[in-house]
């Protein structure tokens, strides 16, 4: 038996493609996280509220509302206003990377995901939670 990576962190992943999902999800918990998922952002948010998972994976298209506006929305709320998410995006143009980063992302996970180094990249992503937390 060898340890797990992660310690039971919280990650809730908003994706709406169900394959995307399902992976992101399967895999983490393999890993050892906790996970929750919605499929859009206005049940995420919700979820968020409900939850405050330690991070969340933010897909950017998404049904109605889209990602960079979930998080405007997730920003202007107190409770949940210091959650560190992350942009969950099949985009790699810089023009994106760069909206993203301004739009406050704490960074990108680009799709499809490695399966190697994604437990590690979410893991990372959970530290700095920890540390800004
Ligand atoms: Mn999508």
């Amino acid at each position: 038996m060898t340890a797990t990576l992660a310690d039971g962190q919280l990650v809730l992943i908003i994706e709406d493609n169900e394959k995307n999902l399902k992976l992101a999800r399967d895999l983490l918990r393999y890993h050892g996280f906790r996970t929750i998922e919605a499929p859009d952002a206005e049940t995420g948010l919700r979820m968020a509220s409900d939850a405050v998972p330690d991070i969340i994976l933010m897909d950017i298209e998404l049904p109605g509302m889209d990602g960079v506006t979930a998080l405007e929305c997730l920003r202007a709320d107190p409770a949940i206003a210091g959650i560190v998410v992350v942009a969950f995006t099949a985009s790699v143009m810089p023009v994106d990377q760069d909206r993203f980063s301004r739009a406050g992302f704490a960074g990108v996970i680009v799709k499809p995901i490695d399966v190697k180094v994604f437990p590690n990249q979410v893991l990372a992503y959970c530290r700095t939670a920890e540390r800004d937390g």
